[in-house]
């Protein structure tokens, strides 16, 4: 037997510990499938993309890139509608002739990353909906991460969310006169931003697959994604966020 003061669960979106917390959550397919794979940048040509996040939108789908490892490896995400579900892993493996005829006709560079890819490792995740939880913690136990606020990626926020739930919880634990303070402290400074993300992200599934390309000039004519994201969501810092 494992004793301890504490349980945390941060074992991802098909937690044992939330469903003990919480029962059983439905997750709903989305409709969208996620091809990933990652690229060695000496595979792909010369400068072949600045160090920025590129987005590439077109009619159901849409493509999202940006370096790893501090520019040494091309990270791909491509979002496919599609009826066939299938597994939501990070392990599901499926053919790159599959994921070339998905992106048949696109843009070059897209075309140069899956080309570039190595054919026996392109993974595609089912995405999932599911209901955010405002329930994280027992009086010894507390969710982290997917475990609790499990995301759909268009917004990027996913493991960001994890991280800083593990600041804040660090910084609740050493605060606190209690465990039991602690995790409620943690709770009261982590569910409303994170349900945020997560309803945002869910949002932006609309936004990212319109189908013409007035309809995306017409949606982001009057936006600013970037200062509406600085305004409240990169410039949250849960080193020093106030805690209350
Ligand atoms: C296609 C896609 C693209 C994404 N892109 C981004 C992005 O650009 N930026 C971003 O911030 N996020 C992104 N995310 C989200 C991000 O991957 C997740 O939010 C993040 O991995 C969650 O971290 P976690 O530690 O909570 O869970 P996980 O990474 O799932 O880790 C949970 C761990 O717990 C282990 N585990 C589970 N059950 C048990 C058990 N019973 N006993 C012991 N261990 C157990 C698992 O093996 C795993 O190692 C993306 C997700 C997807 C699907």
């Amino acid at each position: 037997m494992v004793q301890g003061e504490l349980l945390l669960g941060a074992d991802g979106l098909k937690s044992v510990i939330c469903q003990q917390i919480n029962g059983n959550i439905p997750a709903t397919y989305t409709g969208d499938a996620a091809w990933r794979i990652t690229v060695p940048v000496e595979r792909l040509p010369e400068n072949f993309m600045e160090q920025v996040m590129m987005v590439w939108m077109g009619p159901g789908r849409h493509v999202v890139a940006y370096y790893l490892r501090a520019g040494a490896l091309l990270n791909f995400v491509g979002l496919v509608e599609t009826e066939e579900v299938s597994e939501e892993s990070w392990t599901a493996r499926f053919p790159w002739e599959r994921f070339k005829a998905d992106f048949a006709g696109w843009h070059v560079d897209v075309q140069t990353i899956i080309d570039a890819a190595d054919q026996e490792g392109c993974y595609r995740w089912s995405l999932h909906y599911r209901p955010t939880i405002r329930n994280w913690i027992t009086r010894r136990a507390a969710l982290l991460g997917d475990a609790v606020h499990p995301t759909l990626p268009y917004l990027a926020q996913g493991a960001c969310m994890a991280i800083e739930d593990g600041a804040v919880l660090t910084r609740a634990l050493d605060q606190a006169d209690s465990i039991v303070d602690a995790l409620q402290l943690y709770q009261r400074n982590r569910v409303d931003r994170t349900v945020r993300i997560v309803n945002q992200s869910t949002a932006n599934r609309t936004l990212f697959h319109l189908r013409t390309v007035d309809e995306i000039r017409a949606s982001f004519a009057n936006r600013d994604e970037g200062a509406d994201r600085n305004a409240w969501l990169y410039s949250y810092n849960p080193l020093t966020v106030e805690l209350v």
